[in-house]
């Protein structure tokens, strides 16, 4: 039996003016006053972080931040650091989403910057990974996985990782309406469970929280759940309406 904690976590993506937000994370706070035994995390624009963490003082759930730079601070228009997001009261930190590496050039190395950035800075990573369908139809999906979690952890010291959140979201999957089959999840959580035992060692690799992410909804998160390497789930679309978000973490 695992002892691992799941972890439910939005992501809010580019969606929601601060106003709206704060509405709806005063919402799924007391839609979720009654859960335990899981983790709750929702992840707004940068704009809401502030009014939002103070909604969520003293409730079931968390605050993240969808990306950070590595910098401590400087002459980088535009950018956020650990530093802010830690100083708004973000715990947690997406890092390396899909659309982060296709619309806006994150590369495996600059992926690696933003989890020793998040580390040092005390915030926990939410380490994304995953496949396109064409990787997928060609039989690269342990290959391309593989890499992304090698490169993505390079340089670390395995002690330094211990409060680490793999998100394993198939790029094909993502905001599509089509989920992997709960086998399939369970295939690759369990390949990444051994890649991070062997770098990371046996007793770590079992504390990670691997999380699944792709079209998550209400009506097929039991299932994915009951899989024994699922440790949670990222939800984009389904976290935005705090009912939907509750059905999902009451799963
Ligand atoms: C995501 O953005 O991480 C995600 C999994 O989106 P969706 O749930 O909408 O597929």
């Amino acid at each position: 039996m695992s002892t691992r904690t799941p972890l439910i976590a939005g992501n809010w993506k580019m969606f929601k003016t601060c106003s709206e937000a704060v509405d709806t994370a005063a919402a799924l706070a007391k839609n979720v006053a009654d859960v335990s035994g899981r983790d709750v995390m929702i992840a707004p624009p940068y704009t809401a972080l502030h009014p939002v963490s103070e909604v969520l003082a003293g409730s079931r759930v968390s605050l993240g931040a969808q990306n950070l730079f590595w910098e401590k601070e400087g002459a980088y228009t535009g950018e956020i650091s650990a530093v802010m997001l830690a100083s708004v009261g973000c715990r947690y930190v997406i890092i390396g989403h899909s659309e982060r590496r296709q619309y806006f050039n994150e590369t495996d190395e600059t992926v690696n910057q933003r989890i020793q950035a998040a580390l040092k800075g005390a915030l926990i990573p939410v380490f994304c990974v995953g496949e396109s369908e064409q990787e997928r139809d060609s039989g690269q999906t342990f290959s391309v996985l593989d890499k992304q979690i090698k490169d993505g952890l390079k340089n670390f010291f395995a002690k330094d990782l211990a409060k680490l959140v793999i998100a394993y979201e198939p790029v094909w999957a993502i905001g599509t309406g089509k989920t992997a089959t709960s086998r399939q999840v369970q295939d690759v959580h369990e390949f990444l469970r051994s890649l991070l035992k062997k770098s990371l060692g046996q007793e770590l690799a079992e504390s990670i929280r691997i999380l699944y992410g792709g079209s998550v909804k209400p009506d097929n998160i039991a299932e994915l759940m009951g899989m024994p390497d699922v440790d949670g789930a990222l939800v984009g679309g389904a976290s935005l309406n705090p009912d939907t978000f509750s059905a999902i973490i009451h799963y």
